[in-house]
């Protein structure tokens, strides 16, 4: 068995249940253990370890001067998700260090391994807290009102102390390795994917307010029936998306009032996701929205409360790194397909700031956030040795 390999099984034994689930939460004993275990790792290969003021784990090599080629991605997951889900990008990170040691690199700038702390923000919603502390881009007041400094001094950390993990100053690149999470490259049969930009995310909460009455008694044209109306915007947005391509929409949860199998729906409410990796057609997001939900709500003489709930912009990821990366693979024979990222990752944290690129294995079903999640090791080795020829690229 590889080195990565025997990683990935001693990695997710930690925090594991009987049903092959892997739970691991900020701030809990379970992420903590899988970091003292990464630690000791990283310390075994003669990297300088750290646990920042944030929780991440940091292993620097350093070498040479100037900035640093940071490396890594996540170990803290969704309630009982899979063993590659971050912990493949950390994992291969620390692969990569193995291997520039075994070949006698003597890298000219410094290398760091990282883990961002808490990047799912299954426990308090405070998703890329760590990645996020490191960049400089602290939400103290929201992350104060959900609970975390409570689980911090819990854990052993001062809440405080966050804006002290900022380091990116002394960081020049960033490169992730992760599962694709989705089905495209299963699908076309292609061995890796080099990211192209990371979906920007819009979220809202939407409320049809019609006329709650009989079922029985009303008649059909004499309704307002607000289910009705949200049916018809469900559908709307599923069209638009359909036919746009590059914007998913989903409606995920609802709720209808006053909830009676012989009652008329008097109010609904609704969570639009709405996403799109380019400049364009985020920006051509909430008008839709918009526009759809106001026609409807006319025509189906219903009021409508249409409230904003999140916003993430999209960002593109460095079109020199993808070069790297493209180059690389072919040098591994292995083939590429150039794909947005439909989910969030620390690297959109860091290519705010620095020049950020993300590799994809496949996912076996496009499966993730399940104990089912599954990358057949020959492309967990496959994207290790394609990181490590960039990262050979980027400090020799
Ligand atoms: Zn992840």
């Amino acid at each position: 068995m590889s080195s990565l390999a025997a990683d990935l099984g001693a990695a997710a034994r930690i925090g594991a249940d009987e049903r092959g689930g892997v739970s691991r939460f900020a701030w809990t004993q379970e992420l903590a253990q899988a970091n003292d275990w990464l630690m000791e790792r990283l310390a075994e290969l003669g990297l300088e370890v750290e646990l920042d003021p944030a929780g991440n784990v940091l292993g620097r090599w350093q070498a040479g001067e100037g900035t640093a080629v940071l490396i890594g991605s996540h170990l803290d997951t969704v309630p009982r998700g899979g063993r590659y889900d971050g912990a493949l990008g950390v994992l291969a990170a620390l692969d990569v260090v193995r291997r520039l040691k075994a070949d006698g690199v003597e890298p000219r700038r410094p290398l760091w391994v990282v883990s961002f702390n808490d990047e799912e923000g299954a426990r308090f919603q405070t998703g890329m807290l760590g990645s996020r502390a490191f960049c400089g881009d602290c939400d103290l007041e929201d992350w104060s009102s959900r609970g975390v400094p409570e689980a911090m001094a819990e854990a052993g950390f001062a809440f405080e102390q966050l804006p002290e993990a900022r380091r990116l100053h002394e960081v020049g690149a960033y490169l992730e390795l992760h599962i694709e999470q989705g089905p495209v490259l299963e699908r076309a049969g292609v061995d890796l994917g080099v990211v192209t930009a990371i979906t920007g995310m819009l979220g809202f909460r939407a409320r049809f307010l019609g006329e709650a009455n009989h079922a029985g008694t009303t008649p059909m044209e004499l309704r307002h029936d607000a289910l009705a109306g949200a049916a018809r915007a469900v559908l709307a947005l599923r069209e638009e998306a359909r036919s746009r391509g590059d914007m998913t929409a989903n409606v995920g949860v609802m709720g209808v009032e006053p909830g009676g199998f012989n009652v008329v729906p008097g109010a609904t409410e609704f969570t639009i996701d709405v996403r799109s990796p380019t400049a364009d057609g985020f920006a051509r997001l909430e008008p839709f929205v918009r526009e759809a939900l106001e026609r409807i709500a006319a025509e189906e003489e219903l009021g409508l409360e249409l409230r904003e709930t999140h916003r993430k912009e999209p960002v593109a990821l460095d079109p020199g790194l993808q070069e790297l990366l493209e180059e690389a693979a072919g040098e591994e024979g292995a083939s590429t397909l150039r794909l947005p990222s439909g989910a969030g990752h620390d690297a959109m944290v860091l290519a705010h700031h620095v020049p950020a690129a993300m590799l994809f294995v496949p996912s076996r079903g496009g499966l993730s956030h399940t104990p089912d999640e599954f990358t057949a090791a020959e492309y967990c080795e496959l994207g290790a040795r394609v990181l490590a020829r960039v990262v050979r690229r980027l400090v020799e």
